[in-house]
Parts: C-alpha cells; sequence; structure tokens
C-alpha cells in the first residue's frame, strides 16, 4: 500500500469494479508521487526484524532499531512542528505501528528539549466566563489572536491567527508589528471572508475594545449594521484560550528553532495545525472541513 503505484492509482478514475487494481495511466505518465525517506529508514529495518502480521491492516510495523527515528521524523518535521504527545501519536498512527508506540512517544515528547523550552503549562483560563454560542457550520465563528515578541524574521515579528471554531482551522498571518482595528478587518477580508464567507461573530482574548473596533470596521466595509450583541463578546469560556495557548507554543517553538527564517516557514505551521488531529473533535481541521 505503499508503492507509487498505489497512489497514483487513487488519481486514476475508475469505472469498472473489476477495473479497480489496474492503473488507467501507464507508469511513464506520472510525474510525481509522494514518499517518504522515513519508510525505506523503515523498511531496511524491516529486514533484521520483519513485521510480526499482528497489526492494523496497511499500516507499516516499524522495528525497535527505528522507534527514535520515526518519532523524531514525525515530532520535528518541518510540517509537524512539535506537536504534544497525543498529536504526535494520531499522526504517527496513520502510516505506522508498533506495540509501545503510545509509550515511547512520550517518552519522547517528556524529553524534547525545544518543546521543553516554550510550552508552559495549561494552566485553566480564570474568571468566569459567558458560554459562547456553539457554531453548527465552519467559518461561522471565529477567533482571533496576537502571538508578539518574536525574534523578527524578514521584519515580521508577530503572527495574527484566525481559528475557525467550528473545525478548528486555522490561518497565520506574518506581521511586522500589531495591526490596527481597521487593518486588522481589511487582514480578514483578504486573508479569510475571501476564502471562507462571511462570520456571524468574531471572538478575541484580546482587550474588549480592540475586538469590538474590528468588528465595526469589518460591518462599516461591508455595509452592515453593527450589532454589539451578538457579533461580539466581550468574555469567552476559556476555549478560544486553549487553543490559543496550544498554538502560541507551537509557533514560539518554530520561531525559537528558526529564529531568522520562521515567517517563511508559517505556510507550514499552517498546514501542520490543519492536517493535526485536534482533540476538541477527533478529527483533522481538514478532516472537518473538507472530508479528507
Ligand atoms: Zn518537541
Amino acid at each position: 500500500t505503499h508503492q507509487p503505484d498505489a497512489l497514483s492509482r487513487q488519481f486514476a478514475p475508475v469505472t469498472n469494479e473489476d477495473e479497480k487494481e489496474k492503473p488507467i495511466l501507464p507508469p511513464t505518465c506520472i510525474v510525481g508521487a509522494l514518499t517518504w525517506e522515513i519508510e525505506k529508514v523503515v523498511r531496511d529495518a524491516q529486514r533484521q526484524e520483519p513485521d510480526p502480521g499482528t497489526g492494523p491492516k496497511g499500516k507499516l510495523y516499524v522495528p525497535a532499531t527505528a522507534h527514535s527515528q520515526v518519532i523524531h521524523w514525525a515530532h520535528t518535521a518541518k510540517f509537524s512542528c512539535h506537536p504534544g504527545k497525543n498529536r504526535t501519536v494520531s499522526f504517527l498512527r496513520r502510516l505506522f505501528w508498533w506495540p509501545s508506540l503510545v509509550l515511547d512517544v512520550q517518552n519522547y515528547v517528556a524529553a524534547c528539549l525545544v518543546c521543553a523550552r516554550n510550552k508552559t503549562s495549561n494552566s485553566p483560563a480564570s474568571g468566569l466566563l459567558r458560554p459562547l454560542p456553539t457554531p453548527k457550520r465552519p467559518w461561522s465563528h471565529i477567533a482571533l489572536d496576537f502571538v508578539t515578541g518574536l525574534p523578527p524574521s524578514s521584519s515580521n515579528t508577530s503572527i495574527l491567527t484566525i481559528i475557525d471554531r467550528f473545525s478548528k482551522a486555522a490561518h497565520f498571518i506574518a506581521l511586522p508589528k500589531l495591526p490596527s482595528a481597521l487593518e486588522t478587518a481589511q487582514l480578514l477580508t483578504q486573508h479569510v471572508f475571501r476564502l471562507h464567507g462571511i462570520p456571524q461573530d468574531i471572538v478575541s482574548d484580546r482587550r474588549p475594545q480592540f475586538t469590538s473596533r474590528v468588528w465595526k470596521e469589518f460591518c462599516a466595509e461591508l455595509g452592515a449594521q453593527v450589532s454589539l450583541s451578538s457579533g461580539f463578546h466581550p468574555q469567552t469560556n476559556g476555549q478560544t484560550e486553549r487553543a490559543n495557548q496550544e498554538l502560541e507554543a507551537m509557533l514560539r517553538c518554530v520561531a525559537s528553532s528558526n529564529q531568522a527564517t520562521w515567517s517563511e516557514q508559517l505556510a507550514w505551521v499552517e498546514y501542520a495545525h490543519n492536517a493535526s488531529t485536534s482533540s476538541a473533535t477527533g478529527l483533522s481541521p481538514f478532516e472537518a472541513l473538507l472530508g479528507y
């Protein structure tokens, strides 16, 4: 199942059940097929310690000699960005298996220095808080926040994070400084509304005045009535804060290990977040949004 032609087969249209196994395009037509270098490492190790055949179907068995290399790859790759234990496990399980996978990942992540330097404990949000409305579709309710004080990378020192509260999908925008409310509204139009439509409300753990001004600017741009009672929540239930803490930790990991280049890598970090299983939904944001 990990042969390149298995991948190309998925993209070729199938007209008849019996034809499913036959590639319609000849192999000479395939310009690119994706395989990971790490699979070769695992297959080489399997020559010493073959697959016992007791694992889940379609997953590659990882022999003991390759455990640490495979975990290191899954946890630190460009498109992975130091996810926590659970996310590292669910990412690995898409491709691999071995009996002590969970325990090995736990030990690896607990010993990761980059994680230790950049992640603080998840303290619960303080204060009493009004429950947020639960969204019923993607991108109707968004949360925005900023990560500031990062080392300059192409003159950027801050990141605007926008989270879809339904799917937990995120967009990250690198910025040279904190934007004004008007600039934030324009960034949202350019980077979010253009792609996902107009939201019903925006929340932020920033100062309430700021969020309310962003919402006003946004409504003014649309020519819509400003309704602060429906579109604006001065308090949150800690859900966005928790999500922000995790994102902020991930972004700080990337920025601290790539001080001068983090802003160029932001697209990979966004991909990493959107492809990782979210503990809130049990799906990755891509799966929740797109079905795959
Ligand atoms: Zn780490």
